[in-house]
């Protein structure tokens, strides 16, 4: 009970230890429930019942709460036991992957159900994180227009509180947590602080928006390896050089804003100028668009089609392999047009 019933205006008493009841008092309120609260069987008394349609029974490991149990029978309130939630604070950091629900793992959805604070931004999947979590805390430390992002020392002092206070706290990132994610600036900050971290993996967004395209990041006899590369800031001639050698696929995120300098990078360093490009947009989304260029044209063609972060950049002749190799023929003659997901 929980999560999914509508208690507004009820009154349900949740029984038990403090620290083991938090996630049962939380999701009563959220609920809608006007929650009263006894942390042991000494503090009960029968008329903590009047007017209660629940009680919530947290099994906390103390014994003595017989008194309670019988009082429900005789006033015919409705009981139920709640599992304790676990004790000691932590932070689990917890990959979201490209946007959908159905991309979290299964283990991203329990670490979310038991959560008591979750701290998130836009990427990855947001909307739903009301019915994932049933009622933890959601705290947005994201950029949205007109507000600052929280930054990631603030970020990291939010983690570490909230999981000193004893909560469990969900850092929800998107895609995978350590690709470009900080991640492993936010388990360095946890360890310092001598608080518990795990990390489950997501699926990134350097792999699954190039599929969401079609485009196989690796294909037997066309590439045999990828680079994945932050395009956050440009990158040095020697990078350039070094990247446009491997000759296999080049996945650049963060990379709308600095695609210039990347084109005139490889290119200056000798990768052939007809070098497919795909710029995926908003990849497993309804406004998904995929605009496929070559190395020569891709930077008037972003620009003629808006292109706008957040974009996955695909550099390299898999992009011909996209949906099987259906648009191989157009890309022969460069698509410049943008098509849909
Ligand atoms: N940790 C993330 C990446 C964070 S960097 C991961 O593993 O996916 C943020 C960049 O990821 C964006 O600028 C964009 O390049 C890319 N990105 C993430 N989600 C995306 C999506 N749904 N569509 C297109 N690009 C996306």
């Amino acid at each position: 009970m929980g999560a999914g019933a509508d208690l507004a205006g009820t009154t349900v008493l949740v029984a038990g230890a403090a620290a083991a009841a938090r996630r049962a008092v939380r999701r009563y309120r959220a609920a809608g429930a006007a929650v009263r609260t006894v942390g042991s069987p000494a503090e009960y008394h029968s008329v903590l019942l009047g007017r209660v349609v629940l009680v919530a029974l947290v099994e906390d490991g103390e014994p003595g709460w017989e008194r309670l149990v019988a009082d429900c029978r005789t006033c015919t309130v409705l009981l139920v036991r709640e599992p304790a939630a676990a004790p000691g604070g932590r932070v689990t950091l917890v990959g979201g992957g490209p946007g959908p629900e159905d991309l979290l793992t299964g283990r991203a959805l329990s670490a979310l159900r038991e959560a008591d604070v979750v701290l998130y931004d836009r990427l990855g999947p947001h909307r739903e994180l009301e019915r994932l979590t049933g009622g933890a805390e959601l705290v947005d430390v994201g950029k949205r227009p007109g507000h600052h992002a929280v930054p990631q020392d603030e970020i990291e002092r939010l983690l570490v509180r909230a999981a000193l206070e004893g909560h469990h706290v969900v850092r929800l990132k998107g895609g995978d947590p350590f690709v470009f994610g900080r991640g492993g600036e936010e388990v360095a900050a946890c360890v310092r602080a001598g608080v518990e971290v795990s990390v489950v993996p997501g699926v990134t967004s350097a792999v699954s928006v190039p599929a969401a395209a079609g485009i196989p990041v690796t294909h037997r006899g066309v590439s045999h390896l990828f680079t994945v590369v932050s395009g956050h800031a440009p990158l040095t001639d020697a990078e350039h050089r070094h990247l446009a050698g491997l000759g296999g696929t080049i996945v650049v995120l963060m990379g709308v804003g600095t695609l210039p300098q990347l084109v005139a990078g490889l290119s200056g360093a000798g990768m052939d100028t007809t070098t497919p490009v795909a710029v995926v947009e908003r990849g497993w989304s309804d406004s998904q668009r995929t605009t496929v260029s070559d190395l020569a044209g891709v930077v008037t063609d972003a620009a003629a089609a808006r292109c706008t972060s957040p974009a996955v950049l695909v550099i390299g002749d898999v992009v011909r392999q996209a949906h099987g190799g259906r648009c191989a023929e157009p890309l022969a003659g460069i698509i410049r047009a943008a098509g849909g997901a």
